[in-house]
């Protein structure tokens, strides 16, 4: 088998309100999603990572003019050769960020159809799955306005419950009075209800101001702390995870086995959570697993993408042994943005979907979804 075309997709659609993350505003949602055809008639899909502030452009040029030429003709069968191939040809201008996320679409893909060649979901070649359906834990709570929203968040915390989620992650990271602030009132709304709750501050504080936000959140039970520190500063997560008491997460700004070894060697994080579509795709997604067990850390892939990034998540989520077993294991959730994205509702025929508290994980060939090409063009810059 043999790749005869790649094209690349990218995608715009602004948003009707904005909304804040501690990083900055969002106006728009984009995606960068790559299509590879082969000479047997089977196609595959994946995505690149596209937070709200990264222009989809970047990797959609690593792709067309970096990638490319390195995978035209090649058997996209060998995903661990066609992996190495394209880290050792962007090595010395790639690494990190949008190049590797460049590769992760490239990779997806390819699992894709190595998947769909044999007829079983990708999971299937990753040894099996230890689950059918996983938890889903509902992520919102941005900002319209920036600060003082407290009454606002609280409301949407029932909205989730309401909605079917138990569980649900809670964006800081807007001033440590402002975020307290705002877990008091969403913990009094939600009292009496079967609800866990996790903080990410997406790295807005330094190691003080993280740490006084999580010693006054210590009696909230919550799951996990994300990105309390830029991912830079490995010794300071460690700090968190000496000082705190709630389990320290991180990881969805760092790419590949190479930058994860960092993280395990500083003792940085208790649960990794590789992007698929930044990681440096499954394959990447995999080595990280590897050594996370190794050193005893959890796994928690993280998704901010189209339906494309999620029923990779979901794919590599199925495939994930747990590190720490036992009778009742701490299984890995699933993260569900609930903001309005229509790449993620409508671009593929079956939206995946939280039924009853679970997301079933599709058991079709490859990422076990189908693309809906309207919805291709309706968006397509
Ligand atoms: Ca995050």
């Amino acid at each position: 088998m043999k790749v005869t075309d790649i094209r690349v997709h990218v995608l715009k659609s602004p948003l009707a309100e904005p909304f804040a993350f501690s990083q900055g505003w969002v106006k728009q949602r984009s995606a960068t999603l790559v299509e590879v055809s082969t000479d047997e008639g089977i196609t595959g899909w994946g995505e690149a990572f596209a937070q709200g502030l990264e222009p989809p452009e970047i990797a959609a040029a690593a792709i067309e003019y970096a990638l490319k030429p390195i995978i035209l003709g090649a058997d996209p069968r060998n995903t661990e050769v066609l992996w190495h191939r394209m880290y050792h040809a962007t090595r010395d201008y790639g690494r990190k960020g949008s190049v590797v996320s460049a590769i992760s679409a490239i990779d997806i893909a390819l699992w894709d159809i190595a998947a769909r060649s044999h007829n079983v979901p990708i999971y299937q070649l990753m040894g099996g799955a230890f689950r059918t359906q996983v938890e889903p834990y509902a992520t919102g709570f941005y900002r319209i306005k920036g600060q003082g929203e407290a009454a606002r968040l609280a409301e949407e915390a029932i909205r989730h419950h309401d909605a079917g989620f138990r569980l649900m992650k809670v964006k800081l990271g807007y001033g440590v009075n402002d975020d307290i602030v705002c877990m008091e009132a969403i913990a009094k709304a939600i009292a009496g209800r079967n609800i866990t709750l996790m903080i990410d501050t997406n790295h807005a504080y330094g190691r003080a101001e993280a740490l006084q936000l999580g010693r006054a959140l210590a009696g909230y039970q919550l799951r996990w702390y994300e990105e309390p520190v830029v991912p830079e500063d490995t010794r300071g997560y460690a700090e968190m995870r000496e000082k705190l008491t709630m389990p320290i997460a991180g990881g969805e700004n760092e790419h590949t086995l190479f930058g994860y070894r960092e993280l395990f060697a500083a003792g940085s994080v208790d649960i990794a959570q590789p992007d698929l579509g930044s990681c440096g795709g499954i394959t990447a997604a995999r080595h990280i697993a590897a050594l996370a067990q190794s050193h005893g850390v959890a796994v928690n892939p993280h998704v901010w993408g189209s339906a494309i990034a999620q029923a990779a998540s979901l794919q590599m989520i199925a495939a994930l042994p747990v590190t720490h077993h036992s009778l009742f294991a701490q299984e890995p959730v699933f993260e569900y943005d609930r903001s309005s994205h229509p790449f993620r509702q409508f671009l593929i025929t079956e939206p995946i979907v939280q039924q009853d508290g679970w997301v079933p994980i599709p058991s079709g060939p490859g990422l076990g979804v189908t693309i809906d090409r309207a919805v291709l063009e309706k968006y397509r810059v």
